[in-house]
Parts: structure tokens; sequence; C-alpha cells
């Protein structure tokens, strides 16, 4: 179990369950369980894309530099994205829930260590590299899709580790570093209690005085800036520059803007985007989607509209004379999409989906009817001959339609086989 070696703290075994239950509807996908997903706070039917950007936001919430009392809640989070990414270990938790992964369908049958799945994801290094250097620190900036279009140049505060001046990372006057005499340079305590008349419990713990370094500076000869620390806290800015195109989730990287440690190479710095949904548009790729809602003379008779871009250009819309529109037809506008990442004066297309808006019931006068009907095109002609059943035609209500399969079911049931539920009038 030991496998990850990570220092960070876990919380306990009290609160492993997740916090919210979700109701929702799994979508059409059919999965013995929902935990993990849930966790993840995504349906059982997600794209590989939403399971990443679901684990991406909630490992950064979670993550124990900046929540460290969620050192559980953040174990779970990995987890649920380590069997969820993978498609081979999905395929098994969709059809044999949790208790298939820990058999170890796969063959793997232990989760990786949260620290490593994060480092993975966020371009950290393997540990090797990771235990040479200082730690990386992982932010996330929100951006708009304004900001992700035009590019931006945005200032960032940090908080980091760097070596404290004064002390030069010695943390006190040279030649005052001394084995810890408290824990003899072991770097742990061995306390001895008693637990029942003759009995006592060995107990081991990180010396409380070097904090597990086994050394230590004489109180008096500490640095006064560090109080032996070796490094202090300190605010830095930096400057981050969205460049047009770049996307959701992209990477910035400061290479060396990490924190600081004594004889270590620094770490660096990611910035991660996260982009805000928009009002009006939405991404896919290069492309921008929008929806426009047009009222049914629109659709039959031409218009012009309008639409203002992400830099404020206004561009002017026309259905071609003669054309019609059908509701959800798409219709694209050239070089209107999002600029390419690194070649911004190429973009992709903005694609328009046209909702045609029907006139309310009664909205003609009964008598004015026909006028309308003359100009449509004709209605189909329906023979109806005696054998056929009239039957009313009623306003549907989906949750009124679950409400009486449920009863039917209910009574299946509890009384056998259904009777006398017939609908022909013979
Ligand atoms: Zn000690
Ligand atoms: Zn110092």
């Amino acid at each position: 179990m030991a496998r990850g070696g990570s220092q960070h703290w876990s919380s306990g075994e009290s609160d492993g369950q997740p916090e919210e239950q979700t109701t929702e509807d799994t979508g059409d996908k059919m999965v013995k369980e929902t935990q993990y997903y849930d966790i993840l706070g995504v349906k059982p039917s997600a794209s590989p894309e939403e399971i990443k950007k679901a684990y991406r936001k909630l490992a950064l919430k979670y993550h124990p530099d900046k929540n460290p009392d969620e050192g559980e809640k953040f174990k779970l989070i990995s987890q649920a994205y380590e069997v969820l990414s993978d498609p081979k270990k999905r395929d098994i938790y969709d059809q044999g829930g949790e208790q298939a992964i820990k058999e170890g369908g796969s063959g793997s049958p232990s989760f990786s260590s949260p620290m490593d799945i994060f480092d993975m994801f966020f371009g950290g290094g393997g540990r090797m590299a990771r235990e040479r250097r200082g730690k990386n620190v992982v932010h996330q900036l929100s951006v708009t899709l304004e900001d992700l279009y035009n590019g931006v140049t945005k200032k960032l505060a940090l908080q980091k580790n760097v070596i404290c001046e004064k002390c030069e990372g010695v943390g006190g006057k040279k030649g005052s570093v001394e084995k810890c005499p408290v824990c003899k340079g072991r770097g742990m305590q061995i306390h001895i209690q008693q637990i029942g008349p003759g009995m006592v419990q060995q107990i081991q713990t990180v010396c409380i005085e070097c904090k597990g370094q086994g050394e230590r500076i004489n109180p008096k000869d500490r640095c006064e800036s560090c109080n032996g620390a070796k490094v202090i806290r300190e605010k830095k800015i930096i400057e981050v520059h969205v460049e047009k195109g770049m996307k959701d989730g992209q990477k910035i990287l400061f290479h060396g803007e990490g924190d600081q440690e004594p004889e270590l190479e620094p770490g660096d710095v990611i910035i991660v985007l996260d982009q805000k949904d928009h009002s009006v548009f939405q991404r896919r790729g290069h492309d921008l989607i929008m929806k426009m809602k047009i009222q049914l003379s629109e659709a039959l008779c031409g218009f012009k509209k309008t639409i203002k871009t992400l830099d404020d250009r206004v561009l002017v819309i026309t259905s071609k004379s003669g054309e019609v529109i059908k509701h959800g037809d798409l219709k694209c506008v050239r070089n209107e999409g999002m600029p390419i990442y690194k070649s911004p004066l190429e973009k992709g297309i903005l694609i328009i989906q046209f909702l045609v808006i029907f006139p309310e019931k009664h909205w003609l006068p009964q008598d004015k009817l026909s006028q309308l009907e003359a100009l449509l095109p004709p209605r189909q002609k329906v023979r109806i001959t005696e054998d056929m059943d009239q039957v009313e035609l009623k306003e549907f209500n989906p949750n009124e339609q679950n409400w009486r399969q449920h009863r039917e079911a209910y009574e299946e049931d509890d009384d056998g086989p259904r009777a006398g539920v017939q609908c022909q009038t013979a």
C-alpha cells in the first residue's frame, strides 16, 4: 500500500462517501453503479473529454496544497478518474461495479498514488525527476471565450517558497546545523504508552523538534528571517500570455518558477486555462456553434439577421430568396470560427443552428385560416372508413406517463399477470 510514498496527510476514513447523491437520469447508458461517475460529477454517458475536464477541475480544487483537509476526497477523485479514463477499466466498472475493479479484472487491482495521477495529468514529470527538483505549482486561470479568441495578458499572484536570502538556505549561522538532540538524527520519535497493567505500546511519530529532518539549528543561532526553515513564502506576480486560439485545459509552463528548496532545482509553475461557458457560442475544436431563433415567417420568406462576434464586430447574414429554413437546419459562415493557435489568421467556421419559432395557438382568426392554407402546400388527403377507431389527441406529459408505467409495473408484481387493460373498443 505504501507504493505512493506521498508525504501528504489523509484525513482518515470517516468521510469516505461522496457528498452528493445524484438522482439524475443516467443518460441512455446502463451501468451497474454510478459512484465513480458521481464523484466526478458526470453522467455515465460522459465522453472521455468530459471526464478529463471534470477531473481537471476537481483535482485542482481538492489538491492538498489548496485544500489540506480534503485528502480523502482528493484520493476518491483520483481513483474515479484512474478507472474512468481507461477504456478497459471503465468497461469493467460499468459491468461489474467497484467490486469488479477491486478484484482486478484488468490485472492491476491497486490504485496508483493520487499524486502520481495528478503529476501525470498536469505534466509534473516522474517521481525521479520530482525528487531532484522542487515541487511544481499548478494553478487554474479562468478565461472567457473572448480571451481565447482575441488573446490576453493576465497577471496572476502566486505564493511560493524561495530560498532565504539572509542565510542563503542554511537556516542559521554557518556551522550551526547540528544533529537533532531529540531524535538523535533519526527523524522519528518513539513514545511508550501504557495501555494496561504491564502492557506498553510503542508509537512512532515524526520528530516534532526537527520535523523529520534529523538535524536542527540551535534556537539561538537560527536565521531571524526564515526562523530556520531555509525558505520563506513569497508573493510573486507572473504575467500569463494567453494566445489567440488557445483552448480550455491548455497548459502554460513557467520553467523554474515553482517552489525553491535548498540543493534542489526549482519546480515549474503550470497554469491551466479554464474557459467559462459563453452565453452565445460553444466551441468545438476550431469551430464555433450557436443557436439562432427565427420566426416562421422568416423561415419561409427569408430574413436578415445580425451576429455580434467575439471581437465585437457585427456580421449580417441573409437567407437567399426562396430558400426555406427548417427547424434544426445547420448553416455555416467560413472563417468566423476560432483563430487557429500559432496561426491566428486562419480561423475555423461558425456553425449556426436555426430554431424556428411557431406561432401560438389561435394566433390567426379562424376565418383567415383558409387564406393561409391557400398559400401553403396542399394538405394530404386521408380516407376514413367505418372500421377505424376515432381516438382523442391529448397533450403529452412525460411525468404522467412515467407514473402510469410505474403503477402498471407495480400492479403486475403484486397481482400476477395484468388483467383487463385493453384499449380496443370491439
Ligand atoms: Zn529530531
Ligand atoms: Zn534564513
